[in-house]
């Protein structure tokens, strides 16, 4: 029987283990901290939003560029594929939430990692373990693993799964070390490497913006510039923190921001009034201040945005407490620029530390989509977070773990 080693425990590895083990595939897990899924623990705030309901013709177009890409697995393994094998083997009854995210029950991430562990079998996964070198074995037309951990432990296996995760959260184990195995040793090619899914730092002076309205959430376009020039953009929630920007369009944007994001002169741009004309709404505007001559034109603006923000925007726009009366027309066109053109500089890259996920990782050139198989050494499989595949957040990182750890291993049966 061939037996299959797996490097990492957390979602990707788990899910590859409980489906070697449903398969009756001998197969053995090494997980270099002190227990598996330390991330799968953190997610959906502790609750595990574990996929999300939607078909896969739709799911797809939450991975960015690797959409074409992973649809092959979403389709083999879809989230009610997912659904099915949580609720009928892992026995956890879901439920679903707003946007088609599926969570337990229980709103226990917990219950997720634990029954993963218990189906995988423990006496198949290796804790304290990490894999430092691999070491490819060729005899008489036969190719095997000799996996090498760092304390000198080796263990032969005829596959080899990768699946250790991307370089966020690095306390949960997925530090990027393992990206100079994949590099040096296996010889793929890694995509640079980005912070996603997380907030966005703005600099001093725009910090005493965001502060002064801190725990504010407005919906607005964002967009992100960098040397002039709108590369990125997005329309959602807006949140204001202490730190910057933050909120389900601003995390959305993160991944695009570069590491020379303060050469580039980055900045995000912040619509308050998305889809609609300047124009228009200077007319409306205009409209109100004649209606409302005694009114400030901060109380005018909060037609458009919360009271705080509105007084934030007037301040910034050099028009506290003028009222419609005395506003000039120069005052006027300020007061709408910093509703429809809000620039807030960025600060520097978000930190690794609290994205979420990571984007970029081992390039999908050298992966076979329909298995995940390297098409550079045949029997090695890469899946998870390690790959250059992102996606959106609302249960799509999870489901793209369990999809690609689902065709690996029907894969490798063959
Ligand atoms: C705070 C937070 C909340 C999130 N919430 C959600 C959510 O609700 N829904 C969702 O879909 N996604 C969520 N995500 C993203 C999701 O958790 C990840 O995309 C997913 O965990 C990736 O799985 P993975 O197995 O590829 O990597 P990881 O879960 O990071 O696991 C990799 C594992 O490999 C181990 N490892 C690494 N190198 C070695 C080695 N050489 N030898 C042995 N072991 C090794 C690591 O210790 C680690 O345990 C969240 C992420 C974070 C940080």
């Amino acid at each position: 029987m061939i037996k299959t080693g797996i490097i990492g425990g957390g979602a990707a590895g788990l899910w590859a283990a409980c489906f070697l083990k449903k398969a009756e595939l001998d197969f053995v897990l090494f997980e270099k901290g002190p227990e598996c899924g330390r991330k799968l623990l953190l997610t959906g705030h502790g609750r595990c939003n574990i996929t999300n309901r939607k078909s896969p013709s739709k799911l797809q177009n939450g991975y960015h560029e690797a959409s074409g890409f992973i649809k092959a697995a979403l389709s083999s393994f879809t989230p009610e594929d997912t659904i099915d094998f949580i609720e009928n083997e892992l026995k956890i009854p879901l439920k679903e939430e707003d946007d088609n995210r599926m969570f337990p029950v229980s709103d226990k991430a917990s219950d997720i990692r634990d029954a993963l562990v218990r189906f995988a079998g423990e006496q198949n996964i290796i804790t304290d373990c990490e894999i430092a070198d691999v070491s490819v074995i060729n005899s008489s037309g036969e190719r095997r693993f000799e996996l090498i951990s760092s304390d000198g432990r080796r263990e032969t296996v005829d596959r080899m799964i990768i699946a250790t995760g991307g370089m966020t959260f690095s306390r949960t184990g997925s530090d990027g070390r393992s990206y100079d195995l994949i590099e040096d040793v296996l010889g793929h090619k890694v995509t640079p490497l980005y912070p996603a899914l997380t907030g966005i730092p703005v600099s001093e002076k725009d910090r005493e913006f965001t502060s002064s309205v801190s725990g504010v959430s407005v919906y607005a376009g964002a967009g992100i510039y960098l040397n002039n020039r709108k590369t990125n953009k997005t329309e959602g929630n807006v949140l204001f923190t202490h730190e910057g920007l933050s909120g389900p369009a601003i995390t959305e944007l993160a991944r695009y921001i570069p590491g020379n994001v303060v050469e580039e002169k980055g900045w995000i741009e912040l619509d308050f009034t998305p889809g609609r004309d300047e124009k228009e709404v200077d007319k409306e505007l205009l409209a109100e201040m004649s209606q409302r001559p005694n009114a400030k034109l901060t109380s005018i603006g909060r037609a458009y945005v919360p009271a705080s923000l509105s007084e934030a925007i007037g301040e910034r726009a050099g028009v506290t407490d003028l009222v419609a009366s005395k506003v000039t027309k120069q005052d006027r066109k300020e007061f709408l620029k910093n509703l429809k053109h809000l620039q807030m500089t960025i600060a520097r890259q978000p930190s690794f530390e609290t994205a979420y996920v990571t984007r970029g990782g081992v390039a999908l050139e050298q992966i076979k989509r329909k298995s995940f198989e390297s098409k550079l050494i045949p029997g090695v499989y890469i899946i998870g977070e390690a790959l250059d595949i992102d996606g959106i957040s609302g249960g799509y990182n999870l489901q793209a773990a369990i999809s690609e750890a689902y065709i690996a291993v029907r894969s490798l049966m063959c």
